[in-house]
């Protein structure tokens, strides 16, 4: 027992810092696939042993809150996601099982999975009214400005009945390719994928940005059915010019459902956009609703995954390369090869275990994996076609820029010389970077000159360097270094987390910054935190909690923040309210519900209502279910409101 218990703990965090990786960070590392095995795992363990059910288990969660920037917009009807099946077999279960509880066998209609961003917009009197990102699926984000930009959306049509379409917005793969060689021109960070890429241009503050990144859009669907049928539903948008898909299909059979399956996934590679599956819907919503949903998913719907895209080929080199915190990663310099429609010539390989795990070898041929929504990985070595004249990839030793010798922590390999110009770059350009401090001005090629000149070694040099003497400097000339110097001053008032982001912690990144900064208030506070604390807070791991304590501690960041705080920064929060219909109330609930305890806790704070510890008058609403006790009762007798599982439902979703 006590085995299990650690399994499902380990598979939590596990799971818990992938969905930061996916939901918060855009940064996936592992294909989709390999995060269903793993959550597939937590589901079984959590049916055979519910005792062990965590509050904080991601099973109890769709998604991610929406960043700062945009407002939220709830949805009327929840925007599910599916459940994911691999196989012909799972599929055939999946019919099976509609059969069985329909006691039919209705027609399903099956559509290629387009790897973007699902949006949901308000028709209203023939207009676009509204348009919101899916979200955690019950609120998104309004995005309405950048929507517009896209031409694929009508943003009027001749239907006046009120009208929630649902659809999905994707980058075509060339319009990625061209947006990322760019990108690297301008030295802003790459897009992973074009998924990516639709989602982050999605978010974006400037609509007129987002205009020129090509964006089209899908339509699939209404948020609830209003003719006889989702593909009669389909037919009438596609008439009222939305884009719906060619390979949507109506399927009689379960035949022709798994033929349809295969001729999407046959046509994969040919499309001019990425599709990661195919979606099987019951077409009739008459027994849509006799199916019903868990808590989840719908049980009419099934997404159909095609496994992730490889290519071979040859590994010539590995190379080392020092990041700001001082880890030294080995890169892959492959000879370039396409794969899911862009060209890959590097891949990092994370840390000398993985490159020892995969088995590789300087001048093999290696397979490489690129999925829908992961950045291209190697894979394995091709064995057979060794000759002999391959050669391990050493370890590193010392420091590829100061050639100081590296210390070994866990699978790092870091730099640890406090000197190293390496790290003090890599940190500098993190501190600047747009998504920093956004010191524009401040690029890569200044920063290496600036350095080179020993003006500038940490990011507390950027307040305190004397800019008149780089007037004088070829290029430069007096307006570049006022532009500077105004940049530089505005970037004093940056709030707390981006400070909090631009110190640079290890494992800290932007959304992490934020939490914290939320969560904590200011980095006095932080720095005092514990690392039960810190892992009290949904999103933050037991490792990440530790690199932060460790990191507060270390005289190399306590006295950047020092230095920092001197130079004017901000290292406190501004107070906000949370907001919601629930804001200043408290809620107890007693008796069993249809649903786990902690699904109603978490949407009653989500609304900005607190848990209240026990009955008192005070307590503004109880909600009781079945065999409800001495609560109930002191509840009645003290006159605080009752309400039952329906009634708060109900409160709930007026919101
Ligand atoms: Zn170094």
């Amino acid at each position: 027992m006590e085995s299990i218990k650690k399994e499902y703990d380990r598979l939590v965090e596990e799971i818990k810092q992938h969905d930061i990786n996916y939901y918060v960070n855009d940064a996936p590392v592992i294909s989709d696939y390999d995060y269903d095995r793993l959550y597939r795992r937590l589901l079984e363990m959590e049916t055979e042993h519910p005792e062990l059910v965590r509050d904080d288990s991601p099973s109890r969660r769709v998604g991610a809150p929406p960043v700062e920037g945009l407002e939220s917009i709830r949805h009327e009807v929840r925007m599910m996601s599916l459940n994911n099946t691999y196989s012909d077999a799972e599929l055939d279960s999946f019919i099976a099982t509609v059969y069985k509880e329909t006691l039919e066998e209705p027609p399903f209609v099956v559509e290629p999975k387009i790897d973007g961003a699902s949006v949901s917009l308000v028709y209203e009197k023939g207009g676009l009214i509204s348009a919101a990102t899916r979200g955690d699926g019950a609120v998104g984000e309004d995005i309405l400005h950048n929507v517009r930009t896209i031409r694929a959306v009508p943003l009027v049509t001749e239907e006046t009945q009120r009208l929630v379409v649902r659809g999905e917005v994707y980058m075509p793969v060339e319009s990625f390719s061209k947006l990322n060689e760019k990108r690297e021109e301008e030295g802003l960070t790459l897009f992973a994928n074009p998924r990516n890429s639709a989602a982050g241009s999605l978010k974006l503050l400037d609509s007129r940005e987002c205009a020129k990144r090509n964006l089209s859009m899908f339509a699939f669907g209404l948020d609830k059915g209003q003719g006889e049928s989702h593909f009669a539903d389909l037919m009438r948008l596609k008439r009222l010019g939305f884009r719906v898909n060619d390979m949507v299909k109506l399927c009689k059979t379960a035949e022709e459902v798994k033929e349809h399956v295969a001729f999407i996934r046959s046509k994969r590679e040919s499309l001019s956009y990425e599709i990661d599956g195919a979606v099987i819907k019951v077409d009739n919503y008459r027994l849509r609703d006799r199916l019903g949903m868990t808590i989840k998913a719908p049980k009419w719907a099934i997404a159909y995954k095609y496994p992730a895209e490889q290519a071979v080929t040859k590994l010539l080199d590995v190379e080392f390369q020092v990041g700001r915190t001082g880890t030294v990663t080995p890169v892959a310099i492959l000879e370039p090869v396409k794969v899911s429609g862009s060209t890959v010539a590097r891949a990092t390989l994370h840390n000398m275990d993985e490159v020892e795990r995969l088995g590789i070898r300087i001048g093999d041929y290696v397979s490489l994996e690129k999925g829908g929504d992961v950045i291209p990985k190697v894979t394995g070595a091709l064995a057979e076609r060794r000759t002999g004249e391959e050669r391990a990839v050493p370890l590193p030793e010392n420091c590829p820029v100061c050639h100081h010798k590296l210390v070994r922590e866990d699978v790092a390999f870091r730099c640890v010389n406090p000197e190293c110009t390496g790290t003090a770059r890599g940190a500098l350009r993190h501190f600047t970077a747009r998504n920093a401090m956004d010191i524009r001005g401040f690029g890569e090629s200044l920063i290496d000159r600036l350095m080179d000149l020993g003006m500038l070694k940490t990011p507390a040099d950027i307040y305190t360097m004397d800019y008149n003497s780089l007037r004088t400097m070829e290029g430069l000339g007096n307006k570049s270094v006022d532009n500077l110097t105004a940049a530089v001053e505005e970037s004093r008032s940056k709030p707390f987390e981006k400070v909090l982001f631009a110190v640079g912690l290890p494992s800290v990144g932007v959304r992490t910054a934020e939490i914290l900064a939320q969560e904590f208030g200011s980095i006095d506070r932080l720095k005092t935190a514990t690392e039960e604390e810190l892992t009290a807070v949904y999103s933050i791991g037991a490792l990440v909690a530790q690199d932060i304590t460790e990191a507060l501690r270390q005289p190399k960041y306590i006295n950047l923040i020092n230095s920092l705080r001197e130079a004017g920064l901000r290292f406190e929060a501004e107070k906000k309210d949370a907001g919601g219909i629930f804001e200043g109330q408290t809620f107890l609930i007693t008796g069993t519900l249809s649903r786990p305890r902690a699904d109603f806790e978490e949407l009653i704070k989500n609304l900005g209502g607190k848990i209240a510890s026990g009955v008192s008058k005070n307590l503004s609403y109880l909600i009781a279910g079945e065999k409800a006790g001495s609560k109930l009762e002191k509840a009645e007798k003290l006159g605080v409101r009752v309400l039952t599982e329906d009634e708060f439902m109900n409160m709930a979703e007026r919101s």
